[in-house]
């Protein structure tokens, strides 16, 4: 069995909070340091965070009195005492390339999900169950930093999870134009009803950003690492209207596309049956068993219902007209607490301690 000491970066934010609920049991991941600003360093975490805890489940025991650490100024003792860090911090951009550089060079692996280092080619930006091979760059990176084994790997916007994985499995058939509306959860903005009143009975069709890292990062999940680094794949054309719901936890997607070769609802509905990513292979602890999960129509994604699938996805083929631009429309859930924010950067722990990237 594996085990490893970890740190979490950022551990009294929304992201740091799910970080430490999700690993309060984990069976490979030991809570051993938890950080922040200078604002909650040297309190008990219960204290530092405060009135600001936001899950639905009490603190852990387990991290209710670690005394919390200054991210930057107890940066090297930190770096010492575990064997990698998650981390979410909310911090000017150049500060957090430093932040993570900083525990990179000082030999600690670093799982972010902050965006700031999403566009290095030679970062893997980590989907487990779609883009597993592409830690392989991690040896270039590693070249770049001069470390042997610091190194920095990210997770995507969780608004992509929503729609790419259920087209993943499709792409033998030549995805040529995607246009996404992503029903994006107010947790996704790390935040709840009480923290947010004016989200109950609204929407709101615009998210700062958004729509831009939902067009681009896909094409990185889906490129192919050439001489080290992560070519960005050149296709489909994707364009994708994002809107926050009234919904506290739950991605959903209307997917419409065009392939070049229009498989059958019946090789469709085969390919999301049988498709097993790495994760599954490799059944790693927070993998679910089955990863996109087939709903008839009229039966299909709902963020009340389909929060049973152990951090898979819904998904379902939606009515389209023949005579439209398009060959498909899918609805597709992803679940934002499972598989968003701190959920996937555990499973992306998950996949690069099972290849054994956290050794000494
Ligand atoms: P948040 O609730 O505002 O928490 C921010 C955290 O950063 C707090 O722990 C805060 O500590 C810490 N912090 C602020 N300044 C710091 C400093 N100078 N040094 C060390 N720590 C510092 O933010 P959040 O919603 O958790 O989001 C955190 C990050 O995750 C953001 O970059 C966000 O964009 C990203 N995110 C990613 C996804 C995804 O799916 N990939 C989803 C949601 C969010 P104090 O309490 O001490 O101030």
């Amino acid at each position: 069995m594996k085990n490893y000491n970890v740190g979490v970066i950022g551990a009294t934010g929304m992201v740091g909070q799910r970080f430490i609920t999700l690993l309060a049991d984990h069976p490979w991941f030991n809570l051993k340091v938890l950080a922040a600003s200078s604002r909650s360093a040297g309190k008990p975490y219960r204290e530092a965070v405060g009135a600001k805890w936001a899950m639905r489940t009490p603190i852990p025991a387990k991290a209710a009195d670690i005394i919390v650490k200054d991210a930057e100024k107890d940066m090297e003792e930190i770096a010492a005492s575990v064997d990698f860090v998650f981390c979410a911090v909310d911090m000017p951009s150049e500060e957090i390339i430093a932040l993570e550089q900083g525990y990179a060079k000082l030999e600690c692996p670093v799982v972010s999900n902050n965006k700031e280092h999403r566009y290095f080619n030679d970062v893997p930006m980590l989907i487990p169950e779609c883009n597993a091979e592409h830690i392989a760059v991690i040896e270039t990176q590693k070249k770049r930093l001069g470390t042997k084994r610091g190194f920095v790997a990210v997770k995507p916007n969780c608004s992509i999870q929503s729609y790419v994985p259920a087209l993943h499995p499709l792409r033998e058939y030549g995805l040529k134009t995607v246009l996404a509306c992503n029903y994006q959860a107010i947790s996704g903005a790390g935040k709840t009803f009480e923290t947010w009143p004016e989200m109950v009975d609204n929407l709101i069709p615009f998210i700062k950003g958004e729509e831009q890292k939902s067009e681009v990062e896909p094409m990185k999940i889906w490129g192919e690492v050439r001489d080290g680094v992560i070519v960005n794949a050149a296709e489909p054309l994707i364009t994708t209207q994002c809107l926050r719901v009234p919904v506290s936890d739950g991605h959903t997607s209307a997917v419409f596309v065009k392939f070049d070769k229009k498989p059958s609802k019946e090789a469709i509905i085969k390919a999301w049956a049988e498709y097993k990513g790495e994760p599954q292979r490799l059944n790693l602890p927070s993998a679910p068993k089955q990863f996109l999960n087939y709903f008839e129509e009229d039966n299909r994604p709902q963020a009340k219902l389909d929060r049973d699938l152990e951090g898979g996805m819904a998904v379902s083929i939606g009515r389209l007209r023949e005579d439209t631009l398009f060959d498909y429309k899918f609805v597709c859930l992803s679940h934002n607490t499972l598989r968003g924010a701190a959920g996937g950067g555990v499973l992306a722990a998950e996949l690069l301690a099972a290849k054994g990237y956290f050794e000494r």
